[in-house]
C-alpha cells in the first residue's frame, strides 16, 4: 500500500481505476436480471462514479441458491480447518496487495480521507481477516462429565447460508467484521452492501475467490434497502441475518424474520455515546484531542462516536476553548483525496441536508452554537459540514437524545458523579463511552455503572480484535469481532454414545 503519494498522484489513479459495478454471484460478476441499475455518487464533487446494478428479490434468490448449492455439498465447510486458514490468509495477502485500489474506491465511493483509509480502515480489515482466519483451527467443542456408559460430545457446527446487510460508514471493515467470522465458521454468506458505498465490497468478494475461495460460498448482491435487503432478511433459506445499521431497519429486521423463517437477527446498531471529563482527569489537552477526534474522525459517521461531551460544570468554559481551538487547527474541510485532509464530505448531499436540519433543531431547542453549523461556503457539490459545536445542551434535547451521524457534539455540564452517570445513562442507546479521570477506584465505579457494551478509560476508541464490539440497549443485541463473534455464526451438537 503506498503511503506517500500527493494529492495529483492519487487523483490520476482515481482517474484510471476500473470499477466493478455488477452482482458478483457463484464466483462470476453479473448485471441484475431485470437489468436495472443505481447511481454512485462520489459526495467531494457530486460526480457519478459508477452505474451499479440494482439487485431485486430475483436476484437475491439467485445469490442464496448459489450459496445453498455450496453449502450443501460442502465445498467449503468440507474443507480441512488449515485448508480454509490458508485461504483466508491469501485472501488477506491480495486484499493488501490491491489496497491502494481498495482505498480510492472507498474514497471516491464515501468521501473518507484517503488517509485514513489507508491508515485505519485498511490495517483493521487486514487484522479482521487474518485473526478470524487463525481461529479457524482454535474451534473446541467439549466432552461433557457423564456416567461411565455414554460419551457426550459437544461440537460447534456452522448455521448454513449467513446473510449480511452493512452500512456506508466504514464500508470494507463492516463487511468484514460480518463476513470473515461467517466464513471461518464454515458457512456460505450473501452480503448485501449500503447503496451508498457498495464498489469496496464486490472487488472484496472477486479477490475471495481469486485466493482460492470456492465460487458461491461469499456472494454479494448490491441494491436497495428496501429491495435486495428485504428480499435476503425475509428469505426462508438464510438461517441468520447479521446487521450493522441505524436502530430504525434493525426494528423492521426483526419484523421481517418473523413473518418469514424465524432466523436469528443479529443487530449492532445506532449510539450516542457519552465521554465523561472528570475534574480529576490526567491532562486536558489529551483528553480535549480524542473529544475532538471522537466526533469529527470519519465526519462523526461513526456508530460510537462520542457525541455527548459529559464535562463538568468548572471545566466546561476551558473545555469548549481548546476544544474549539484543536478542531480549528486539525479539521478543515477539505478534498479527501488529498493525504493532509483529516475531515472529508459526509456521505451524500441527502445526508448533509439531514444533518444541517439537527443542527437547526439544536439552536432552536436553545443549546449555543459556539463552532460551525453550516456546510462550507465553498463546498459546491461537494456534501461538506463544518465541525460543529454546541454548549449549554441539556440531555432532553434532541440534540443529544438522536444520532446525529455527522462532525455534531454537544458538551453536557454536569455536577457530581452521580449526575454524570445517570446522564450518560439516560438514553435509548448503549454503544460506547468513556471516563477521564485519574482516581482508579472511580474508574472502577463508573465502568460498573455505565449501561454500555463498550467503556474506555482514558482513552478513547482503542481496542484489537479480541474486544467484542456491540452495545446495550437499542445498540444492538450482538457483538463483533471476538471468537465470540466466530461462535455466533454456529450452532452446538450435542452427540450422545451408549457405551456401556
Ligand atoms: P441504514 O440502517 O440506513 O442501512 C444499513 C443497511 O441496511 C444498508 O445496507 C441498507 O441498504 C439496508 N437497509 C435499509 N433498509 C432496509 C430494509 N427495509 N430491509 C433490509 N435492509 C435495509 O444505516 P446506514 O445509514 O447505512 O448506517 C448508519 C447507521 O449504522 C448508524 O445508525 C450507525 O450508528 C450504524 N452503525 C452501527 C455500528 C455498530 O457496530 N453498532 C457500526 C457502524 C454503523
Amino acid at each position: 500500500m503506498t503511503t506517500n503519494a500527493s494529492r495529483a498522484q492519487w487523483a490520476e489513479r482515481a482517474g484510471a481505476l476500473r470499477i466493478a459495478s455488477g452482482l458478483f454471484i457463484d464466483g462470476r460478476d453479473c448485471p441484475a436480471i431485470a437489468g436495472e441499475r443505481f447511481e454512485c455518487v462520489n459526495p467531494a464533487t457530486g460526480a457519478v462514479i459508477a452505474q451499479v446494478a440494482r439487485g431485486q428479490a430475483a436476484d437475491v434468490d439467485a445469490a442464496v441458491a448459489s450459496a445453498l448449492l455450496a453449502w450443501r455439498d460442502r465445498r467449503w465447510r468440507g474443507l480441512a480447518p488449515r485448508a480454509r486458514m490458508d485461504i483466508l490468509f491469501r485472501f488477506a495477502d491480495l486484499v493488501q496487495q490491491h489496497g491502494d485500489e481498495l482505498a480510492l474506491l472507498e474514497t471516491l465511493d464515501m468521501g473518507k480521507p484517503i488517509s485514513d483509509v489507508l491508515a485505519i480502515d485498511l490495517p483493521e480489515v487486514l487484522k479482521t481477516i487474518r485473526y478470524f482466519a487463525e481461529c479457524i483451527d482454535k474451534i473446541e467443542g467439549a466432552v461433557t462429565h457423564t456416567d461411565a456408559q455414554a460419551l457426550h460430545l459437544i461440537a460447534h457446527e456452522p448455521l448454513g447460508v449467513v446473510g449480511a446487510i452493512t452500512p456506508w460508514n466504514y464500508p470494507m471493515l463492516m463487511a468484514m467484521w460480518k463476513v470473515a467470522p461467517i466464513l471461518a465458521a464454515g458457512n456460505c454468506v450473501v452480503l448485501k452492501p449500503a447503496e451508498q458505498a457498495p464498489l469496496s465490497c464486490t472487488r472484496l468478494a472477486q479477490l475471495f475467490v481469486e485466493a482460492g475461495g470456492p465460487p458461491g460460498v461469499f456472494n454479494v448482491v448490491n441494491g436497495l434497502g428496501i429491495e435486495a435487503g428485504r428480499a435476503l432478511a425475509l428469505h426462508p433459506d438464510v438461517i441468520k441475518l447479521s446487521f450493522t445499521g441505524s436502530t430504525a431497519v434493525g426494528k423492521l429486521l426483526l419484523g421481517y424474520a418473523g413473518q418469514s423463517n424465524m432466523k436469528r437477527i443479529a443487530l449492532e446498531t445506532g449510539g450516542k455515546s457519552p465521554q465523561i471529563f472528570m475534574p480529576d482527569l490526567y491532562d486536558l489537552d489529551v483528553a480535549v484531542d480524542r473529544a475532538v477526534g471522537g466526533i469529527f474522525d470519519n465526519a462523526g459517521q461513526v456508530c460510537n462516536a462520542g457525541s455527548r461531551l459529559l464535562v463538568q460544570r468548572d471545566m466546561v468554559d476551558e473545555f469548549v476553548r481548546r476544544f474549539v481551538a484543536r478542531a480549528g487547527q486539525a479539521y478543515t474541510p477539505g478534498d479527501p483525496l488529498d493525504p493532509a485532509t483529516r475531515l472529508g464530505p459526509v456521505v451524500s448531499q441527502a445526508h448533509q441536508r439531514g444533518i444541517l436540519a439537527r443542527i437547526a433543531s439544536g439552536q432552536s431547542e436553545g443549546a449555543q452554537l459556539v463552532m460551525g453549523g453550516r456546510a462550507p461556503a465553498a463546498a459546491g457539490a461537494g456534501a461538506y459540514l463544518e465541525p460543529t459545536l454546541f454548549t449549554g445542551a441539556t440531555n432532553r434535547m434532541a440534540i443529544a437524545r438522536e444520532e446525529v451521524f455527522g462532525p455534531v457534539a454537544a458538551v453536557i455540564a454536569f455536577d457530581t458523579e452521580e449526575e454524570a452517570i445517570a446522564l450518560a445513562n439516560d438514553s435509548d442507546y448503549g454503544l460506547a463511552a468513556s471516563v477521564w479521570t485519574r482516581d482508579l477506584q472511580r474508574a472502577h465505579r463508573m465502568v460498573r455503572a455505565l449501561e454500555a457494551g463498550v467503556v474506555w478509560v482514558n482513552c478513547f476508541g482503542d481496542g484489537d480484535m479480541t474486544q467484542p464490539f456491540g452495545g446495550y440497549k437499542q445498540s444492538g443485541n450482538s457483538r463483533d469481532k471476538h471468537m465470540a463473534s466466530l461462535l455466533s455464526y454456529t450452532q452446538s451438537k450435542s452427540a450422545w454414545f451408549q457405551i456401556g
